[in-house]
């Protein structure tokens, strides 16, 4: 194992040495600064585990080396350990005060000053991997949030997601009176594409489905898978008629898209409503219009896209 560094900062070469040969006995690499700029110069090239500061030193302080090492980025880890002859207890406070770690009055015995030494190691060795370890939760967590939003098999948006992102936009539709229009989307037939090339190959219809979706909507889109081969792309500040545009250049690139190993094209059929309605009081009832409309270009033979409002709701309940 790489042997533990310490910084000592001691302006007394007699005190130093001293100091030095015990540092070494018990088997640290010992670095000596005499003041307090070459400190700061060491601990930029040397990255010490360890600083033994003296307090009185000449020009820059040990209060104001302490100081600087606490206020750098990657200095402010390292542990400091005080040196004073100083048995004053207010020195003692504003060394800790200014982040030293610990306090060690001159003379020390050779036992105390390795008890010192070790101690702050050992925390500072603890402090690192807890600070591993909150890193290592903070990935899962992102991970797990990933997940929870996320459908396994195509990465769009679950439809957890679907639904808290609808509640969002349709709120911020009431609020701002906004347009916005929801895009429901069914693979037509999709059940014969199982039954002729196996499960499979289905699936892998769907991730190229939801690819091909993807690349056809804007960075503030947000598209879902909803249900089995359903798909559901919330377009933002869209009305209903623009929102034609976009689900009809969907159905095209879906519908001349060759797929691998599937010896006919797959089509799609698209359902659209659209905010303001007054009569979609809901984020339900806009999503059972989208149901409408999908229904409508069903019926009128698929590879379609139709649009409802609010007033179609009658005519079917
Ligand atoms: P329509 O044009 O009327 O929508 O007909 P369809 O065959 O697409 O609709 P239907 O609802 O009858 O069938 C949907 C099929 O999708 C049935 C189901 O087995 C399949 N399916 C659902 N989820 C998955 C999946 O994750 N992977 C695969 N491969 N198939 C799925
Ligand atoms: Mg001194
Ligand atoms: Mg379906
Ligand atoms: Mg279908």
């Amino acid at each position: 194992m790489a042997k533990a560094k310490v910084l000592l900062v001691e302006d007394d070469p007699i005190q130093a040495r001293e100091t030095e040969e015990i540092l070494k006995k018990t088997g640290y690499e010992v670095f000596w600064a005499q003041d307090g700029i070459n400190a700061i110069k060491v601990v930029k090239s040397s990255k010490p585990d360890i600083i033994l500061l003296d307090l009185i030193l000449p020009g820059l302080d040990g209060y104001e080396v302490c100081r600087w090492l606490k206020l750098d980025d990657s200095a402010k880890g390292i542990p400091v350990i005080m040196l004073t002859v100083k048995k004053d207890l207010s020195d003692k406070i504003s060394g800790l005060q200014i982040g030293a770690d610990d306090y060690l009055p001159k003379p020390y015995n050779e036992l105390e000053l390795n008890a010192r030494i070790y101690a702050s190691l050992r925390t500072k060795g603890l402090q690192d991997e807890l600070r591993m370890k909150n890193r290592q939760l903070e990935e899962l967590l992102d991970k797990v949030n990933y997940m929870a939003i996320t459908d396994a098999l195509t990465g769009l948006y679950n439809r957890r997601k679907f639904h808290d992102t609808l509640a969002g936009e349709f709120e911020r539709a009431r609020r701002y009176k906004t347009p916005f229009s929801l895009v429901m989307i069914d693979i037509d037939h999709f059940k014969r594409i199982n039954d002729d090339h196996g499960h499979n190959a289905g699936d892998v219809v769907l991730k190229q489905v939801s690819a091909l979706l993807l690349k056809s909507v804007r960075e503030i889109d947000t598209a879902s898978r909803f249900g089995g081969e359903e798909f559901m792309v919330i377009l933002p500040s869209t009305d209903s008629s623009s929102a034609k545009v976009v689900a009809e250049r969907m159905r095209d690139m879906i519908a001349s898209f060759p797929f691998q190993d599937i010896n006919r094209p797959i089509t799609v059929s698209i359902g659209i409503a659209g905010m303001p309605d007054e009569r979609l009081r809901n984020e339900d009832l806009m999503i059972r219009c989208a149901d409408i409309a999908l229904y409508r270009a069903k019926q009128s033979g698929r590879n379609r896209v139709e649009v409802a409002s609010g007033a179609d709701l009658d005519r079917t309940s």
